[in-house]
């Protein structure tokens, strides 16, 4: 492993933001200042291709990137730009109907997001 990619790592793993190719650039380049920005976006682009990361879609937005690969939602603040994780369920109950659908069904990934303010955005309207 190079070390570019051991930094690229760490960038992620110490950021609860879910940063995009372009923050983990700055985290980056303040440990190795001649790190270019298409290195950065290689190295994300194969860590994604083999799974040792998560590419998050936002809509119009950046890619951003996330180190914890365990299915788990998010949460977007449509102010500030904020992804967070949500650390717990928040879906209702399945009912019984559900669960027979989900009998006949082999599911393998599920996605499930909220959008909306973050806290400290909730707290400005
Ligand atoms: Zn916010
Ligand atoms: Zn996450």
């Amino acid at each position: 492993m190079t070390n570019q990619r051991k930094v690229i790592i760490d960038a992620l793993k110490s950021s609860k933001a879910h940063p995009s190719a372009d923050m983990v650039y700055d985290y980056v380049r303040a440990r190795i200042p001649n790190v270019s920005l298409g290195t950065v976006y290689r190295n994300l682009e194969s860590m994604y291709q083999s799974s040792m990361i998560v590419k998050i879609e936002t809509p119009g937005g950046q890619k951003r990137f996330d180190f914890n690969t365990e299915p788990h939602p998010h949460f977007h603040c449509e102010k500030c730009g904020k992804i967070e994780d949500v650390p717990f369920e928040l879906h209702a109950p399945v009912p019984d109907e559900a669960s027979e659908w989900m009998k006949r069904r082999v599911i393998t990934s599920s996605t499930l997001n909220y959008r909306g303010l973050c806290e400290e955005c909730s707290h400005i309207i």
